[in-house]
């Protein structure tokens, strides 16, 4: 079969959509005024910075615009929300859990070096939280949950709505209300956001993961919570991400997350027919393998396969060389021997985890990207397998 190059790693970054690059452009060039300038080529720019909040608000349900604040990446809106609303409130207490992204993971880590404290909850096999653990850590100091929407390296979908249902009966009781937030990031784009029917007060969104720029996010905030800026310097984002406006960057985002929404049906169906061709062909191809993502309560997107008795990283390279874009499901700094906390959080056997590789799909994949890996994979398992001590010694 003839080398082609196909990309499977579009939970790591997308490209941007050429509707979307069209949309940016002239903020470069002929608007480039400042959006906080009184002169025309400020106020055009903050003409267009007001649309794009108006339209975010809409595509996610927002009540308002001003509940709308553009954050410099995903990792900056996380830290907003889970930092943010332990300064601002008094309890010292937030619960998360042990699969989220590091965004999350080491903000919660580094507060907990300040005087916090964070519960990390566990979860099932498939990588759902345990809600009744959770009901359990709730204390009277309690301040924040974060819980992400979709996990980046299996793509199970957490039940936020149900955990925002039970806080809402827990929040009647309480003086100081508990904060809801979740990383929507691997879900933005793919399933419609709605932030009344997650009944979140915070949200996070990365603009790169659904064909939009890198370096640019949303923080949702509800009207009337109680947050603090991380960062001083200005009135921009009602101050609480000050800085000029990347307003390429937030119309990009903004356009982006519009084509994402209009387009959803037809492209998950796609997807998740690519993906689920793509598991199945594996585990009919190539023995001791494991499908680590649960396939009916997952993004469409995410593929996550352990393959025994290999290293993800050398096969990673082996498929990098016949042209095949994936990614290390397990934790990838190299010379670690250690699993990704996902996979030991669903309790993944630590040496299959060891083989771990995350094939996430998009827009531009096509049926013959995926024949063209079920042609070449089976033959690269077998050869690093043939190179590993663990295979040669069983
Ligand atoms: C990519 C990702 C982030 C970080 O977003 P950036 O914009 O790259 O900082 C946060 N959370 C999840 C779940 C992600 O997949």
């Amino acid at each position: 079969m003839k080398k082609r190059n196909v990309y499977l790693d579009n939970s790591a970054t997308t490209q941007v959509r050429k509707e979307v690059l069209e949309e940016m452009l002239p903020y470069f060039t002929e608007i480039y005024g400042n959006a906080s300038s009184v002169h025309t080529f400020g106020q055009e720019a903050k003409a267009a910075l007001i649309k794009a909040r108006e339209t975010f608000a809409k595509l996610i349900n927002a009540d308002s615009p001003e509940e709308i604040i553009f954050t410099s990446c995903g990792t900056e809106a996380d830290n907003i929300a889970i930092a943010g609303s332990l300064i601002a409130n008094k309890g010292k207490h937030v619960i998360t859990s042990r699969i989220e992204h590091h965004a999350i993971l080491f903000t919660c880590q580094n507060l907990e070096k300040h005087g916090y404290r964070a519960d990390y909850i566990s979860t099932d096999k498939i990588g759902r939280i345990n809600i009744e653990e959770l009901k359990n850590k709730i204390t009277d100091d309690t301040v924040i949950i974060s819980i992400m929407h979709a996990n980046n390296e299996i793509g199970v979908i957490e039940p936020v709505e149900e955990v925002s249902k039970i806080l809402k009966e827990i929040n009647k009781t309480r003086k100081n209300k508990i904060l809801l937030h979740t990383d929507a990031v691997q879900t933005a784009g793919k399933l419609k956001l709605d932030v009344q029917k997650l009944g979140v007060d915070l949200l996070s969104v990365s603009g790169h993961k659904f064909y939009g720029p890198k370096g640019i996010g949303t923080l949702y905030i509800r009207k009337g919570t109680n947050i603090e800026p991380l960062f001083h310097g200005g009135h921009h984002e009602f101050g609480m991400k000050p800085g000029t406006e990347n307003v390429a960057g937030i119309v990009g985002m903004t356009k982006a997350l519009e084509l994402a929404n209009s387009e959803m049906e037809e492209e998950s169906k796609k997807i998740f027919y690519l993906r689920n061709k793509l598991a199945k062909g594996i585990v009919e191809k190539i023995p001791e393998v494991v499908i680590n993502t649960d396939l009916n309560n997952s993004v469409a997107g995410i593929l996550s396969v352990s393959f025994n008795y290999i290293e993800g990283e050398t096969l990673l390279l082996m498929l990098d060389m016949a042209g095949i874009a994936a990614s290390a499901g397990s934790a990838c700094a190299t010379g670690s021997a250690e699993p990704s906390h996902v996979l030991s959080a669903i309790g993944a056997n630590p040496l299959a985890a060891q083989g771990t590789l995350r094939f996430s799909f998009g827009r531009y994949n096509t049926e013959e990207d995926i024949d063209y890996v079920l042609e070449v994979l089976p033959n690269l398992v077998e050869r690093a397998r043939k190179m590993s001590p663990v295979w040669n010694s069983k």
